[in-house]
């Protein structure tokens, strides 16, 4: 307190000059905002490449599906691309932030929502490794021609380890689930991915329910804290109850999800959820694009 006292009055004799600059530069600042000028400063530009500082971290609208894209100096990852039609407006965003290749691709599970535009990804960028919970799965049809896909191109599909972990530039990404079987439901073999970057940290968690997600930590041992959450299934309640919440405790929350949906995600118990635990809920139905910047002490939303 008394070093703020002492710095205000130091400032108290203010010169003539000193007045008149304030003044000018108050008028500056009142004309940039009217004319929209520092909102497009504080809003990164969609054709402009990614700095090489930091993560970033895409939540890419792509109507009712998922597709995430995360870049750590220099080395991107993809978690799904939506559904087939949805894979050339995935490599529309990445061209327009200068993603050329991508190091890792994570498939989370089967649905055609998650896996249907990743052919078209795969066939339009050079990917080094390639993530899915399995490496057959013959009920889907998305999942068959997203295997053909990998096979033709010579694309081994690698069905990661729990725990195992990959750096990402300076960040750093591990499989923390499922933990256990997934009985049949193809939603429950979502792979769970945690990315670190200094003190800050998103969890990503494909469709996956609320049991499961919660046996992570409560079995696995997995911390699930996080700063930015990928809310599960779009949204859905059936991925997110007060114990994924509690044990999340994310100052944001993103529903993936289309306009209008006919499975009405997010679903109304999701969003009070995310208002009682204090969390910001973002949604690309609403706020097309999400990106993300985290200094590795502070996430900021940059676009
Ligand atoms: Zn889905």
């Amino acid at each position: 307190m008394a070093a703020r006292k002492k710095r205000s009055s130091a400032r108290t004799p203010r010169t003539a000059l000193g007045t008149l600059a304030v003044i000018i530069l108050a008028a500056l600042a009142w004309a940039g905002s009217e004319m929209g000028l520092f909102d497009n400063v504080r809003l990164a530009p969609r054709a402009t490449p990614l700095p090489g500082d930091g993560l970033y971290v895409t939540f890419i609208d792509v109507g009712q599906g998922d597709s995430t894209l995360a870049s750590c100096e220099g080395e991107t990852l993809l978690i799904d691309a939506g559904v087939p039609e949805a894979g050339p407006e995935v490599a529309a965003y990445l061209d327009s932030v200068g993603v050329t290749e991508l190091d890792y691709v994570v498939c989370t599970h089967a649905h055609e929502d998650h896996c249907g535009g990743l052919d078209y990804i795969l066939e339009n960028y050079e990917v080094g490794t390639l993530f899915a919970p399995y490496t057959e799965f013959d009920a889907s049809g998305s999942f068959t021609h997203f295997e053909d896909t990998a096979a033709e191109l010579g694309l081994d599909i690698t069905v990661p380890e729990l725990g195992a972990e990959f750096t990402l530039g300076g960040a750093v990404f591990e499989f923390i689930g499922p933990v256990g079987g997934w009985d049949g439901d193809v939603n429950d073999s979502s792979l769970v991915v945690r990315l670190d970057y200094g003190d800050d940290s998103f969890l990503f968690t494909g469709d996956i329910g609320s049991g499961p997600l919660t046996d992570c930590a409560l079995i696995g041992g997995y911390d699930l804290d996080c700063d930015v959450l990928k809310l599960g299934h779009h949204g859905s309640s059936t991925s997110t109850d007060e114990e994924v919440m509690r044990l999340t405790s994310p100052e944001v929350a993103i529903a993936s999800c289309g306009l209008d949906n006919s499975y009405g995600h997010p679903h109304d118990e999701v969003v009070a959820l995310c208002e009682d635990f204090g969390a910001l809920l973002l949604r690309t139905d609403r706020d097309g694009d999400i990106a993300l910047h985290s200094d590795g002490a502070e996430v900021t939303r940059v676009a």
